[in-house]
């Protein structure tokens, strides 16, 4: 489980995304990530730790720009460092991602006998140096991405930015929550809705299978193979505080209504860690 954050819109990026984030925590802390784009290019920086490590190494000098990813990590695989957290890079393909590549080993061989070298120890960023590969290969990132999904198996959500494309940010999910939120000359991706809620109520929950992008006033969803997806937004009609709390009266029965889906979390979370020798608490 990580919290992602996406945002396109006219804001400060790195304080949108930073304060998503914060909403986020308890979806990850291992490490922190975000990239924001300053000035034609993209400017990433990852920390080990919870947020307040990032926040406080960004404080004197945070990136300027209006649109950006971000990420709070729970390492499934590789150890929690500023290397294996998010976002991951490779040329000018940049990524957040919550979820399991299960077929990583296999898809890092076939990259590596390609001549692609890794940096992390991640699933991760299997995945963009495997967008990057067809990147080259396509010259056009929608259609890049959409073969790469089809080679991934696993869960995934995943927000991608690339640093030649200035006005879209991508995303595509399978097995982990993303959800979009619609704002006025401004959108936001996130894991789950009290990330965005101080900034809009208007919701577009995405599905498994579903792909798609947003600029700064639209939204587009297509199923895997490109045929265009047509959903109305909801209205959110909680407020923040209600958001934290699932639409639960109180935390101590959103606690106890949790606790099946917390255990299952846990135990899956556990077994994928220990598999990969990260130590747990
Ligand atoms: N598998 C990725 C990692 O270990 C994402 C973790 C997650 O979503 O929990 O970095």
């Amino acid at each position: 489980m990580c919290g992602i954050v996406g945002y396109l819109g006219p804001r400060d990026a790195t304080e949108v995304l930073l304060d998503g984030l914060r909403r986020l925590e308890y979806r990850g802390y291992d490490s922190a990530g975000i990239a924001v784009r300053t000035n034609g290019t993209v400017t990433v920086k990852r920390n080990v730790g919870k947020l307040i490590g990032l926040e406080m190494a960004l404080a004197s000098d945070p990136p300027k720009g209006h649109s950006g990813i971000g990420h709070t990590r729970w390492a499934t695989h590789g150890r929690p460092s500023e290397t294996n957290a998010h976002p991951h890079r490779v040329e000018n393909i940049i990524l957040v991602h919550n979820g399991i590549i299960e077929n990583h080993a296999d898809l890092r061989s076939e990259l590596e006998e390609n001549g692609h070298t890794f940096e992390s120890e991640t699933d991760t960023e299997i995945a963009c140096h495997l967008i990057y590969e067809y990147y080259k290969e396509l010259k056009d990132l929608p259609k890049a991405i959409r073969k790469a999904l089809k080679r991934l198996q696993g869960a995934y959500a995943f927000v991608i930015m690339s640093e030649d494309d200035p006005d879209h940010i991508y995303f595509a999910k399978k097995a982990s929550p993303l959800i979009v939120g619609i704002g006025k000359d401004e959108m936001f991706l996130a894991s789950d809705i009290p990330a965005i809620l101080p900034y809009t109520k208007k919701v577009v929950c995405l599905e498994d299978d579903e792909f798609g992008w947003i600029t700064k006033d639209s939204l587009v969803i297509e199923d895997v193979e490109g045929k265009a997806i047509d959903r109305a937004p909801k209205e959110i009609t909680w407020d923040h505080v209600m958001a934290e709390k699932g639409g639960y009266k109180h935390f101590m029965l959103k606690e106890i209504f949790e606790q099946p889906k917390v255990v299952a979390d846990t135990m899956a979370g556990r077994i994928i860690r220990s598999k990969a020798g990260i130590e747990m608490p």
